[in-house]
């Protein structure tokens, strides 16, 4: 049965003890949880009982990474949408379309990239019969990146793309800017290629038609460069470097 959708109208959770150590709740971080086996199929039946952070109370449900093992390419956004909370998949709604279409028009191969968040439950607020996102704090960040790790360890990219500044600061540091730093790839610890751009519902926000044109324009002009960077490393023309700092 699929879980029951969490609404604003929902009455506060009754108190409940705290601490079920099976699940992450007294160590305040999801490493405990993250099984030996670090499949990617063992990882997401896991992170379907994380209680690491508050979050879980809100959100309907878990909403882990999705595509292959073998992917090339990982792209991190912040966290599931309402759509995705719902449907329990990642960037399914309108700002996952829009990705889809830059992916498309920079000539990446879709089949070869998986698609995750920073943070894996929904954190919403009420606002009348609405859910209104609202940001992530930095320990519901640190307490669900052991599942973003994981996951990055199981599929070993050539490149991770940080989709927004929550994804970026979580793996590329708390000073890297997206607005002066995005679309130029290079080495992390992560990956060999890694490259901060901006949230494709920043896309979806800017003001107008010709706002939204030039930020999408930009947006898949970063994702190009980013294909040629892997076009380079897969002819063995750019070395795999070691792990350096951001530019
Ligand atoms: S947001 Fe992450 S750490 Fe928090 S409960 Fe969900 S899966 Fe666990």
């Amino acid at each position: 049965m699929p879980p029951r959708r969490r609404v604003p109208d929902d009455p506060p959770a009754p108190a409940r003890p705290r601490g079920d150590p099976a699940r992450g709740e007294a160590a305040g971080t999801a490493v405990p949880l993250i099984p030996a086996d670090g499949s990617l199929a063992a990882l997401r039946a896991a992170a379907a009982a994380c209680r690491a952070c508050d979050l879980w109370e809100r959100g309907t449900q878990t909403v882990f990474g999705e595509g292959e093992r073998s992917a090339d390419v990982v792209f991190v956004g912040e966290q599931p949408g309402d759509r995705e909370d719902l449907e329990g998949h990642p960037f399914v709604g309108p700002a996952g379309k829009l990705l889809e279409r830059a992916i498309a028009e920079a000539g990446l191969e879709r089949r070869s990239i998986y698609i995750t968040n920073t943070v894996k439950h929904f954190k919403w607020e009420a606002r009348g019969k609405k859910r209104i996102h609202q940001k992530p704090n930095a320990n519901e960040i640190r307490a669900c990146r052991p599942w973003l790790e994981a996951e990055l360890a199981a599929i070993r990219p050539l490149a991770v793309v940080c989709l927004g500044a929550t994804a970026a600061q979580a793996l590329l540091g708390k000073e890297f800017k997206v607005t002066r730093q995005r679309g130029v790839p290079f080495a992390t610890v992560f990956a060999p290629l890694a490259m901060g751009t901006v949230h494709p519902s920043s896309i979806l926000r800017a003001p107008d038609e010709e706002a939204r044109r030039a930020e999408m324009e930009a947006f898949v002009e970063d994702l190009r460069r980013l294909r040629a960077a892997l076009e380079r490393a897969r002819r063995g023309t750019s070395p795999r470097p070691e792990a350096a700092q951001p530019p």
